[in-house]
């Protein structure tokens, strides 16, 4: 018998960072009618690479994104001391081994080529600054500065760290963590280890160097940060100041960079409050307009594709309801968000226990074992991933409700 199916709801996603275009992907792929608003002129994305862990595959998986050669896989994380005390090594393979997907660095701007791969350019509008957000009686209204306006039953939030929407949506605003980074990517002819990724902790910083894909190096300083901070004239004296002889590969990562490259730098580290308690009406948030929080575990694109499923999963249920009210889709996104608080909060509060800050607080982790800190690794990431929703939405894809 044919399943009867609800018509296809109108949603408007403000934003075309990762968590747009990846919730549009997934609710175009489920039949519905999507319009994407971004202030920039264009989508050319910039940035360094980020870092998508099993959880984050599987997502791009469901959402048919071919991954194929993008970026570097990895394979270990060795994380050591200033000084040169190891304290453990990952071993990323096993934890593919066991949860699936690939664990891979990408720079950002070929994760969104990928994900704009087979999407129609037509449903994403640029130069679209949204002046206002009002709800209606069937939905919400988006006002833009050159007096147009768009109507949908629906908004997505996706609009990043300082959201408007989530300013409408009356959730607080994110905070400083104390923290910030100062990163980018740099070419290196010869990198020894591409599969392996290097974290340093040190006293009063650390860092991070993380093969991205050919000759590409992801590098990070992390570092103390207030909002009266005052940018030195020659930032990668400071950055040298701080790093230099922690090991030979960061030596020759800070021989060859420039304060040019320091230049779009410092990134301060920002944490959003996970709300306890419902937003309310036809407004939702995903990505970094949800939940920003500081990129210690590099789960931030991940979780961003995490709520992309699950958002999916709460609209695609409803649309197998045909008899259903705006009532029942304010049910189902209250649904989504209550899915996603309980890992969320659980993801930044790890995040925001700054192991950086001390060096010496960390020496005990040199007496665990790889394979331990392995186990432990696997646990989280398997304890954050929706799993159970996860098969669900595979058995959706195969069952050809939603299609592929
Ligand atoms: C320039 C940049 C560089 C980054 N570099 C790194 C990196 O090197 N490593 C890393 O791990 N993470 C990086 N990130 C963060 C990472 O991309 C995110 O944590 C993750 O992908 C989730 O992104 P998002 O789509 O929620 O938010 P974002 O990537 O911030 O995207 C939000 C989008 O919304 C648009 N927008 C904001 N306000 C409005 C508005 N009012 N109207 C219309 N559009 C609006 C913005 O222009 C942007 O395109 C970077 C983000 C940015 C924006």
């Amino acid at each position: 018998m044919k399943t009867a199916v609800r018509q296809p709801l109108r949603i408007l996603v403000l934003g075309a960072g990762v968590a747009g275009i990846s919730i549009a992907r997934g609710l175009l792929r489920d039949g519905h009618d999507v319009a994407v608003f971004e202030r920039r002129p264009d989508t050319r994305p910039g940035g360094g690479a980020v870092t998508i862990w099993p959880n984050g595959s599987t997502v791009l998986e469901q959402l048919r994104v071919d991954m194929d050669g993008a970026g570097q896989l990895l394979s270990t994380v060795r994380i050591a001391t200033s000084t040169g005390r190891e304290l453990v090594n990952i071993d990323v393979t096993a934890i593919v081994d066991r949860l699936g997907g690939a664990v891979r660095m990408v720079p950002r701007r070929v994760l969104l080529e990928r994900l704009m791969e087979g999407f129609p350019a037509d449903r994403i509008r640029c130069n679209s600054r949204v002046a206002r957000a009002v709800g209606t009686r069937d939905g919400v209204r988006l006002e833009f500065g050159d007096g147009s306006y768009a109507e949908g039953d629906l908004l997505i939030g996706a609009d990043g760290l300082h959201s408007m929407v989530r300013d409408i949506a009356g959730a607080k605003p994110a905070k400083p963590t104390g923290w910030c980074s100062w990163q980018g990517l740099i070419t290196l002819p010869h990198i020894a280890d591409k599969g392996g990724a290097v974290q340093i902790v040190g006293e009063h910083g650390n860092l991070g160097l993380w093969p991205a894909g050919g000759s590409d190096l992801q590098w990070w300083f992390d570092l103390p940060w207030s909002p009266g901070f005052v940018r030195p004239e020659h930032p990668i004296d400071m950055i040298r100041s701080n790093f230099a002889g922690w090991s030979d590969l960061v030596d020759q990562v800070l021989a060859a960079l420039t304060d040019d490259d320091l230049g779009p730098s410092p990134f301060p580290h920002f944490r959003h409050p996970i709300p306890r308690s419902p937003r309310r009406g036809s407004v939702t948030l995903v990505g970094d307009a949800a939940h920003t929080m500081p990129p210690i575990l590099a789960q931030g694109t991940n979780q961003a594709l995490l709520d992309t499923m699950v958002l999916c999963k709460a609209l695609s249920d409803l649309r197998k309801e045909p008899n259903d009210s705006n009532g029942d889709l304010s049910s189902a996104l209250r649904w989504y968000e209550k899915t996603r608080r309980r890992r969320l909060t659980a993801v930044s509060w790890v995040t925001s226990r700054q192991m950086s800050q001390s060096e010496s607080v960390l020496k005990p982790a040199a007496m665990i074992s790889d394979s331990f800190g392995t186990w432990a690794m696997m646990t989280f990431l398997r304890s954050i991933s929706h799993r159970r929703i996860s098969a669900e939405v595979d058995r959706d894809l195969s069952s050809g409700f939603v299609r592929r």
